[in-house]
């Protein structure tokens, strides 16, 4: 594992993806822009898990698909050990892909129905021969069966003989096939069942260690990336809001949205639950087609003031608040960041009995 302040494995700077928006058949006029993703910078450092939260439509599967290359961004930057991989084609984009895989959303939909579970995962090595000897891969698919914990001997079934969970095992197994360095994991637990959830999330913790991966999970919710996240980066309509180490944003939590977020999320401990304030937010996630001026989450917020339409407030660590600085530090995008003292799920465990 790296070093904090250690050169990350993949850094993004100013990501942006706007989806052009239309009218006329003929005459094709541009009318405004989806801004799907609009402006983000990210940090995921060797070997740890960069967690990407927030409400659907914010943008999290466009990101994801722009690091993993199936899409292009509008501007920015994506680096991959230090390099710019955005403008990379050829050989030397193919070469890169192979490093950062995806593990998507849905088990059901993304595995193909006609194709067996040793074809879905050993689909990469047609892309890539040179990943593994043709006399090796179907022993090698085998392997792939065993380590998310499935029979080998399932090689030859087809998906819908699976359940969801063991279906996002083959997902995993396929995002393995080629030896990556990094995964791009799209909400890979959101489709299954709770119980099943936390038995995905273990194992790809397990793969972690074995496999020396660095993970980008996201989530719609902070309680899923809790025990597998190191980073946290909350994301609102296209950016994100606060970024900080899994300590800063589970229990001083800075901007209001992640201190929303987290007043949702359940906490087992019945002593703390009486202490907790569950923060409403006002209406609806605005459009991405029709961003706030100033603030994107004044809309919404209670803190908001007339400030907040005039300024946008940039990503910085808060005036006179901590001491961490630099790419690693705690950041709120917020004018008024300050802590709350809100959720602290799990706090009490933290803190020991008594
Ligand atoms: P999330 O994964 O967080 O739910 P998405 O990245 O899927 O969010 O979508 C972000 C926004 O971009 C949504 O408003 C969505 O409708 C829009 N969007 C996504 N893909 C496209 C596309 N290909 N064309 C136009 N709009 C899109
Ligand atoms: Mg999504």
């Amino acid at each position: 594992m790296a070093e904090p302040g250690a050169e990350p494995i993949l850094e993004v700077r100013g990501l942006v993806k706007h989806y052009p928006l239309t009218r006329g058949v003929l005459f094709r006029k541009q009318v405004g822009a989806v801004r799907a993703v609009d402006g983000v910078d990210l940090r995921l450092e060797r070997g740890r898990t960069l967690g990407i939260v927030g409400e659907s439509g914010c943008g999290k599967s466009t990101l994801a698909r722009m690091l993993v290359h199936l899409e292009r961004p509008t501007a920015g930057e994506i680096r991959y050990k230090g390099e710019d991989i955005t403008r990379l084609s050829g050989r030397a984009l193919k070469a890169v892909r192979r490093n950062i895989q995806m593990v998507f959303q849905d088990p059901y939909t993304s595995l193909n129905p006609r194709m067996t579970v040793g074809d879905i995962i050993g689909e990469a090595y047609e892309i890539h021969p040179e990943a593994a000897p043709k006399g090796e891969r179907r022993s090698r698919v085998q392997h792939l069966l065993d380590v998310v914990g499935l029979n080998p001997e399932y090689i030859n079934r087809y998906p819908h003989q699976f359940s969801g969970g063991q279906r996002q095992r083959i997902g995993i197994a396929r995002g393995l096939a080629l030896r990556p360095e990094i995964i791009v994991a799209d909400e890979p637990v959101s489709a299954l069942d709770v119980s099943v959830q936390a038995q995905v999330i273990n194992l790809m913790g397990r793969l972690q260690s074995e496999f020396e991966l660095s993970y980008v999970f996201i989530a719609h919710d902070l309680s899923i990336v809790r025990h597998i996240s190191d980073r946290v980066g909350v994301m609102y309509l296209g950016r994100i809001v606060e970024t900080g180490s899994h300590t800063e944003i589970y229990d001083h939590p800075t901007h209001p949205y992640t201190q929303a977020l987290l007043s949702a999320v359940p906490v087992p401990d019945p002593r703390s639950r009486e202490h907790r304030e569950r923060i409403i937010l006002a209406g609806d996630v605005p459009s991405p087609t029709d961003i706030p001026s100033g603030c994107r989450f004044r809309t919404r917020c209670w803190k908001a003031r007339e400030q907040c339409a005039l300024e946008i407030p940039a990503l910085a660590v808060p005036a006179g608040y901590r001491l961490t600085t630099g790419p690693t530090a705690h950041a709120s995008a917020c004018l008024f960041a300050e802590e709350k003292q809100v959720a602290r799920a799990g706090a009490a465990s933290e803190n020991g009995p008594g």
